[in-house]
């Protein structure tokens, strides 16, 4: 069952997309582009959507950092930009502290959004990399919400000592593993055209920006993968029915 979400009351003309921003408590190059492009390109937009992995890790709403970002998505959404955000796999513990501090309305991962006239599959991407076993085995157990609300009533100092064990995990897992699994499955992709009707489908996630033009059932279809900020940002933007990735060089 995809769910689908109105954007705040009227279709949009102008809207940015951005994903795998991975900010981490040490505040750098990325951070300070971030907060910049929050402050200037994104003030234009009618609506930011932010897709997964803005945050390198969050153990919780009631972690003490990135105060600076929180301030700045919360201008941006009080100036009257419509802020939207999806989970990634590293910051799948937003929750609706972060939400009323932010003005960030959550949206359930796949959803499906309206642009121009048109429905569109917005999703972080992990769901898709099912070539991943072990990782996807990894995912059902965090989603879980029985494990959140464990994992949340830790003290603060644990929670912040387990993520980074699973940080550490991670980069383990990531180092062994082949490339190529570690992208979509190409029937998964299928798969989630077929099942939600869409033409189009935006995610992030691989940090392999592109887009991929093909057909599915016949028709034009399009898969368009944003960039992570790591060496330069990335944004995908919507303007009066043309869409445009970029890059976005320091
Ligand atoms: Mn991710």
């Amino acid at each position: 069952m995809i769910r689908e979400a109105a954007v705040s009351g009227r279709d949009p003309r102008h809207c940015l997309f951005v994903s795998d921003v991975h900010l981490d408590a040490v505040a750098g190059a990325a951070e300070h582009q971030f907060l910049q492009f929050l402050r200037t390109e994104a003030m234009q937009a009618d609506a930011l959507y932010i897709l997964g992995d803005l945050f390198e890790t969050w153990v919780g709403d009631d972690a003490p950092e990135q105060q600076a970002v929180l301030d700045a998505l919360t201008a941006l959404s009080t100036s009257g930009v419509a802020c939207f955000a999806l989970h990634g796999n590293r910051d799948f513990l937003l929750g609706e502290a972060f939400s009323q501090r932010t003005g960030c309305r959550l949206l359930p991962d796949p959803v499906v959004a309206h642009f121009g006239g048109e429905r569109v599959l917005l999703t972080h991407g992990d769901a898709l990399c099912t070539d991943d076993h072990a990782y996807q085995e990894l995912r059902t157990l965090v989603r879980n919400a029985h494990w959140q609300r464990r994992f949340l009533s830790l003290p603060l100092a644990t929670r912040q000592q387990l993520a980074d064990e699973a940080r550490a995990g991670s980069r383990a897992h990531t180092a062994r593993t082949q490339p190529r699994i570690m992208d979509v499955n190409a029937s998964a992709v299928e798969a989630a055209f077929h099942s939600t009707r869409v033409r189009r489908i935006i995610h992030g996630h691989t940090h392999r920006p592109a887009v991929h033009d093909g057909l599915i059932e016949g028709t034009p279809a399009q898969r368009i993968v944003l960039g992570a900020w790591y060496e330069q940002g990335s944004c995908l933007s919507y303007r009066d029915g043309r869409y445009e990735l970029r890059a976005l060089p320091r």
